[in-house]
């Protein structure tokens, strides 16, 4: 391959496991070990096949076939993959964009982290190792280790000299890439996703609004707490710089480490001061802290916990003596498991604390019992149509005195220059600050709670704060219970 450097026409990715029994790789992948299988592309042809299955060791290879003419054909404005045009008039073609597209496409299933029969499996990390013989890398292997390290990799990353028969030429602009580690299966695939045109640098065609929402797909798990996640974002969405504050935006919502400052984006365009915002996170994490701890509730449930920040900072305050937290989410629950150290904890500490899955639209009697009740950004998430639902969970049936509801103000959206849909992709609707009111109302009418509300973060004189936050009140003497 290193012949036909600067015309490459195909790529090769291989994913190997240690893990065993090994062949286990083709249920966690969706894909027979025995079997060779073709995915056509609108830019050439996808192969999935296994070079080795055994017990001890399963690989795993994709290789992705070229092809210039039907990539010419996919170029035309009304065609589903225009905004592959660019790689066309750019150079002959960016093969690493088309090796992630092609790897997102053939590998969804696994993406998602859905692991079929072997959903243990798929949601714990599992010896990993990733090759990729020839890969475009802007900037070189000091790129690829600041990259993948982070992540939790081994980084190995080799120049590919431009000809092997003269090695004084030096290097061409390709590594050989090895990764090896102990990474979840789907992690390590969006990753990839995210990663190899960043390395390449190549993802500068035409950007719609749907790039951000792709980056944030793939990204969720693991980019908010990337030290180079702007240096990530930039090089993902090229020189939309609309697009990469949004991005930036929406991932310190998501980010739950994001309390330090972010630099402004270098843009020809107008700075906004997205610096300023992205300490909300941690603003509004010590809103909620201070609520509880002022509330003086002893007993604290999260619903929705997420990957456990709060409950981290609960389980370290003596004023609470029982913390718990539930998700929908198992993989979030395993990311609150390792944040709070549980297998590690003393008996006595891990009694104080409880993590339970289960979905708040569906009544749990592990839901009652505690003081207080904490729903931070999670009502959002909640399809309207299952909202009385978990009206009736929270405030009907688990009844805590006390519950502390944030949400997103939208009427603060337009502060986020280049933001055009809602904060979070999977967010069902985003309230203005007398939706919310109605709302809350309704819900303390109901229950036999009172409400009052505030704002969390900077706020503007006429749009409000970023974050709204209602407390809830049980009324001593109307429990009807
Ligand atoms: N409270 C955390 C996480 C907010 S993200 C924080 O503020 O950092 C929203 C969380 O709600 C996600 O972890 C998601 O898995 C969870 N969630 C969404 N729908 C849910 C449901 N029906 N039941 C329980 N949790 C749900």
């Amino acid at each position: 391959m290193t012949s036909v450097l600067g015309q490459t026409e195909w790529m090769l990715l291989t994913v190997a496991t240690t893990h065993q029994p090994a062949t286990d790789l083709g249920y966690l992948l969706h894909k027979h070990p025995d079997r060779v299988q073709h995915f056509e592309q609108s830019f050439g042809t996808a192969t999935v096949f296994y070079p080795e299955a055994s017990n001890e060791r399963c690989t795993v290879a994709l290789m992705l076939d070229v092809d210039p003419v039907r990539l010419a054909r996919s170029r035309g404005k009304g065609s589903p993959d225009f905004s592959l045009a660019q790689y066309v008039n750019d150079r002959p073609y960016a093969a690493s964009s088309l090796l992630a597209v092609a790897l997102a496409k053939v590998f969804s299933t696994a993406r998602s982290g859905r692991g079929g029969s072997r959903q243990e499996l798929a949601d714990r990390p599992i010896p990993l190792e990733v090759n990729i013989p020839v890969l475009p890398c802007r900037g070189g292997p000091p790129i690829a280790h600041r990259l993948f390290e982070p992540l939790g990799w081994t980084v190995d990353a080799l120049p590919v000299p431009l000809d092997e028969g003269f090695p004084e030429w030096g290097g061409s602009r390709y590594v050989r890439l090895r990764l090896a580690g102990q990474v979840r299966l789907a992690d390590a695939l969006n990753q990839l996703h995210v990663l190899l045109p960043v390395l390449d640098e190549s993802k500068h065609y035409w950007q719609g609004p749907d790039e951000v929402d792709k980056l944030m797909r793939s990204g969720d798990a693991w980019l908010p707490t990337h030290p180079e996640r702007e240096f990530i974002t930039h090089r993902y969405l090229g020189r939309a710089g609309t697009l990469r504050r949004e991005a930036l935006a929406r991932l310190a919502e998501l980010g739950d480490d994001l309390a330090d400052e972010v630099a402004p984006v270098e843009d020809e365009e107008v700075q906004q001061p997205v610096e300023k915002r992205l300490p909300l996170n941690a603003q509004r994490h010590a809103a909620v802290y201070q609520v509880l701890l002022g509330a003086g509730a002893q007993s604290v449930i999260d619903l929705g916990c997420g990957s456990g920040q709060l409950l981290d900072r609960l389980v370290k305050t003596a004023a609470f003596s029982r913390v718990a937290g539930s998700d929908v989410s198992a993989r979030s629950l395993q990311h609150a498991a390792a944040r709070l150290r549980l297998e590690q904890m003393s008996e006595r500490q891990a009694d104080r604390v409880q993590l339970f899955h289960s979905a708040l639209t569906y009544e749990d009697d592990r839901f009652a019992g505690f003081d207080a009740a904490v729903l931070m950004e999670v009502v959002e998430h909640i399809d309207p149509s299952r909202l009385e639902a978990l009206e009736r969970v929270v405030w009907g049936a688990a009844r805590p005195r006390v519950v502390v509801v944030t949400t997103p103000n939208s009427e603060y959206n337009v502060m986020y220059e280049g933001l055009t849909g809602m904060r979070h992709p999977d967010h069902r609707f985003e309230w203005t600050r007398s939706e919310f009111a109605e709302w809350s109302e309704h819900v303390a009418a109901a229950y036999g709670y009172t409400v009052q509300r505030r704002g969390v973060g900077e706020v503007d004189e006429t749009l409000g704060a970023p974050t709204q936050m209602a407390i809830f009140t049980w009324q001593e003497g109307r429990d009807e219970r």
